[in-house]
């Protein structure tokens, strides 16, 4: 394995705790449940539930429900099985949603205090007195409105009394600020939308940096890890969990304790760390979801999406995954990965771990003329060159095989060492076969017939006998066929989105379904079992479709990188 990690949010959490700033640490991953996670996703996943338990303490899953309009029930499932599968447990599921009524306490204790106020500006008001990068902003008439004032009307925004978009509640900070996320920013907004979770109970609904910093600090968060973005939010987090203090107002978390819900109240620290983008590919929720609603792709889970749901029906093992956000890293430069590093951790997992079968997925045809019609036997074959452990299996062979027809050359070029009209080959696990009669229907090889030198077959003495091919082949009058799915990188250039249309660079050989041969033994292989087939790649049996009377094999990998330059 990699050696130990040692990125800069290990080494804060590390020295937090040696000098005993918290008795154990408590971390939270908060999707938004708004659609499918992606391998961007498996970056945060892999970091604060992996912080957590390197150094014994907890991970929340957290769904960050709080725009109603684009959450669905649907994602909140999906998410919860995506997070299970790469193979992580949370201390304990919550919703930012759990917390609304507490959000709107704390927002009345912020109101009497005078740090925020009611605001009649409509949004396009806002946006004019905000100002610019290099222009202050100017204070909103209803800014000075008495702590009395505000209370009446906040009351009356929560009691469904005003139009949606008419009125916000803001905080008080400084209209004059150099980071403009501090230009009494929103903290609730009036919106009369049924919500996933808490039905028709709100009509306002609290911002994302107001919701997000009181939920890690009522969840006791001790380390609030999150992307890059959010680096210039930090004031306001910290801002916002000062202010509310809920240390100094337990009063606040009632709620939470009427309805049985543990509460850790502390003082959250974020910290963020560069996201996950990967070449060949597009990690934004938001165009996967074009790409799914446009059908460019076979839903959330199509084997060629980078989403979670899509990669594990790929076949990608999630600690392959594991070992991929493992060797990205952390830090604070952005980057782009390569998408050779996801393929590359896949093979190293799934050279270990997937047994060997043999499987034909571009037919031809050779039947041995020197062994009878009926002639069937069983070889025994190791399932794994390199782990005894995954023992041996019988593999039918018969006069009548399959190979693969690229395997085949009739004028070969230079440097081809497989069959050749005249030439010899060794059929992997029978011996050396030799080439006699090539059967042509017009330009097409339908046919090679073949005699097969007994003297070379396993144990006999010219079994070692030196030749340069070796090829794989199964039995036909045995196999099974297949429909076998060959998958590639959804997209053919690097920056999909370099110019604004990741559409025009979708990969035409991103999918590609034949009909192949699979061995007996591959096809009796359970939905989501790996299996390398040998010289073809790594392949998954579809975790939907497959069944062992139609067989469905999808490809992961192949052996070698085919992108290199
Ligand atoms: P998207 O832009 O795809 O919708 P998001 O950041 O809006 O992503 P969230 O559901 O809010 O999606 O993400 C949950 C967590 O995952 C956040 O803390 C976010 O920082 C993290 N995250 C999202 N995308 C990436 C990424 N590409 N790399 C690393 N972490 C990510
Ligand atoms: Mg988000
Ligand atoms: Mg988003």
């Amino acid at each position: 394995p990699d050696a130990p990690r040692q990125d800069f949010i290990r080494q804060i959490v590390r020295s937090d705790l040696a000098e005993g700033r918290h008795a154990a640490i408590r971390t939270r991953f908060p999707p938004e449940p708004n659609g499918y996670l992606h391998i961007g996703h498996a970056k945060a996943i892999c970091l604060s539930f992996g912080i957590a338990r390197e150094f014994g303490g907890l991970c929340n899953l957290r769904l960050d429900d709080t725009n109603p309009a684009k959450e669905l029930p649907e994602y909140v499932r999906a998410i919860q099985e995506d997070v299970r599968w790469l193979g992580f447990e949370w201390a304990e599921l919550r919703h930012a949603s759990d917390y609304f009524e507490v959000f709107y306490l704390a927002a009345e204790k912020l109101v009497r205090a005078g740090h925020a106020y009611v605001d009649d500006l409509s949004a396009e008001e806002v946006r004019a007195y905000r100002g610019t990068l290099t222009e202050p902003g100017r204070n909103s008439p209803y800014r000075d409105r008495s702590p009395e004032e505000n209370l009446d009307l906040l009351r009356r925004m929560r009691a469904g009394e005003f139009e949606d978009g008419s009125r916000t509640l803001r905080a008080k900070i400084d209209m004059a600020s150099g980071n403009i996320n501090l230009r009494d920013p929103a903290l609730y907004r009036i919106k009369k939308v049924p919500h996933q979770n808490t039905g028709d109970a709100w009509p306002i609904y609290p911002m994302y940096d107001y919701a997000h910093a009181l939920s890690d600090a009522i969840e006791g968060i001790t380390h609030s890890l999150c992307t890059l973005e959010f680096e210039d939010h930090r004031p306001l987090y910290d801002w916002v969990v000062e202010r509310v203090d809920l240390a100094s107002s337990p009063e606040l978390l009632e709620p939470l304790r009427a309805a049985g819900l543990p509460v850790q109240a502390g003082r959250p620290r974020q910290i963020e760390f560069s996201r996950l983008a990967l070449n060949y590919s597009i990690t934004s929720k938001r165009k996967l979801m074009a790409l799914v609603q446009e059908g460019l792709v076979d839903g959330w889970d199509d084997p060629r999406m980078p989403t979670l749901q899509g990669l594990r029906r790929r076949g990608f093992p999630p600690g392959a995954i594991r070992l991929f956000a493992e060797r990205v890293g952390i830090s604070k430069q952005n980057s782009v990965t390569d998408f050779s590093l996801l393929e590359q951790a896949a093979r190293e997992v799934l050279d270990a771990e997937a047994p060997r079968r043999l499987a034909v997925v571009d037919p031809l045809k050779l039947v041995i003329a020197n062994l009878s019609d009926d002639h069937a036997e069983m070889l025994t074959f190791a399932n794994h060159p390199k782990n005894e452990a995954f023992g041996t299996r019988e593999v039918p062979f018969s006069n009548a095989l399959w190979i693969e027809r690229d395997d085949f050359m009739r004028e070969p070029v230079k440097g081809f060492h497989r069959l050749v009209p005249g030439g010899e080959v060794r059929l992997r696990g029978v011996g050396i076969v030799r080439c006699e009669e090539v059967v042509t229907d017009g330009d097409a090889v339908v046919e090679l017939r073949c005699t097969l030198d007994a003297d070379t077959r396993p144990g006999m003495p010219g079994a070692d006998r030196k030749i340069k091919g070796t090829i794989h082949w199964v039995s036909a009058r045995h196999a099974v066929e297949a429909e076998v799915r060959l998958y590639d990188r959804l997209f053919s250039v690097p920056d999909p989105d370099a110019d604004g249309d990741y559409h025009q660079h979708l990969n035409p050989e991103a999918k590609r379904v034949v009909r192949g041969y699979v061995e007996p033994s591959a096809a009796g292989l359970e939905a989501e079992a790996h299996v390398q087939f040998e010289r073809l790649g790594f392949f998954i049996a579809d975790r939907r479709d497959h069944s062992p009377r139609r067989p469905v094999f999808n490809r992961i990998v192949t052996l070698r990188d085919t992108w290199a330059k």
